[in-house]
């Protein structure tokens, strides 16, 4: 990604894609690459099984073509070692194999294959199976991220947050990084509605997350929670940080000025909590501590920024504008 918000997915139809052959002949490899050179793929050879083990989680390549009877491991568990680890279970492998009894086809299609091709290939009919096997992962890949979007606003949504904020979580904790988080919640958004119906508060939902992901950093991940409530999760940033980044949003969000017949500001209250070295705080903790804040925020008039550095000795509230 290269923005706060859901961007384009890397696609194998982009030039490029990369392949990882599989093969313990050094032949196969130097016909596969020439004979595959117009399909803008880039080639990454492996010849033997470990090797090619090592280098699919190392890159992650669109496709891996495997081959199976091979000296120091067989092919078949080299597809079962793929298969069973989490970082390249999901890239597509193409068996290219001399055997063309039925035994290693089924074996190899119960294992995760997505096709079988017989050595010696025809390149015309391993040409189309590769091609297939990209557009099939791109469409799997784009679905996939679909699935992680919020259909109104076009931001992440609370599915991606809960599966990025544990990532980012667990990646602070173990290299003692900065993290902080913030929950993002629109004042009397109800009377909004209640006002000028939903189509308009609509509007300003969408508005709204235009706001955040201008505000936002290159890698910071703003979601839509849900409702009238988004977060923002801050990699790298220490709570002063990301107190100032939610003033700045708190701003903007009050300055905008709306399309009729909306005839008044939208205000917003945020609760962040972050830590320069996360030690202590438990990762659903966090996400409480961040949205005690944003209670914080509301009781004290709204329109207001609270912030907690939670790995500080005694942690307490602070207004962001103190
Ligand atoms: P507070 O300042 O305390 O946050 O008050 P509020 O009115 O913003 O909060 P409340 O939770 O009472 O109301 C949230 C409203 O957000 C109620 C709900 O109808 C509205 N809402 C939730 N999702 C959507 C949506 O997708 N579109 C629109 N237009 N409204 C939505
Ligand atoms: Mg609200
Ligand atoms: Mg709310």
């Amino acid at each position: 990604m290269t923005h706060s918000g859901p961007g384009d997915i890397n696609g194998e139809g982009a030039p490029g894609a990369a392949v990882l052959v599989i093969d313990d002949s050094p032949d196969v490899h130097r016909i596969l690459h020439a004979r595959l050179r117009q399909e803008n793929i880039t080639f990454h050879s492996a010849l033997t099984g470990p090797d090619g083990v090592a280098m699919a989680a190392a890159m992650n390549p669109a496709l891996i073509l495997l081959d199976l009877d091979m000296p120091c491991m067989h092919g078949l568990d080299v597809l079962a070692m793929l298969k069973a680890d989490s970082a390249t279970h999901d890239i597509p492998v193409i068996v290219v194999s001399g055997n063309s009894g039925p035994n290693d086809k089924v074996k190899a299609f119960d294992l995760g294959a997505v096709d079988y091709v017989t050595k010696p290939f025809e390149m015309t009919e391993l040409r189309v199976r590769v091609r297939q096997a990209l557009k099939m992962r791109q469409l799997i890949q784009m679905l996939a991220q679909r699935a992680q979007i919020d259909g109104l606003t076009g931001l992440w949504n609370r599915s991606f947050f809960d599966q990025r904020w544990s990532e980012e979580y667990a990646r602070a904790v173990r290299y003692g990084h900065p993290l902080s988080l913030a929950v993002v919640d629109l004042d009397h958004f109800k009377s909004i509605n209640d006002t000028y119906g939903h189509l308009v508060g609509d509007t300003v939902l969408c508005g709204v997350a235009r706001i955040l992901h201008q505000e936002c950093r290159a890698h910071d991940l703003v979601c839509r929670f849900g409702g009238e409530e988004f977060v923002i999760v801050m990699p790298e940033t220490t709570p002063e940080d990301a107190a100032q980044v939610c003033e700045r949003i708190r701003e903007a969000v009050e300055r905008e000025v709306w399309e009729r017949p909306l005839d008044r500001n939208v205000t917003a209250s945020i609760g962040v909590a972050g830590a320069s070295r996360p030690a202590e705080i438990g990762e659903q903790e966090w996400v409480d501590t961040a949205d005690r804040n944003l209670y914080a925020a509301k009781k004290a008039g709204r329109n207001s920024v609270r912030w907690t550095d939670v790995g500080a000795v005694a942690p307490s509230v602070r207004a962001a504008n103190e």
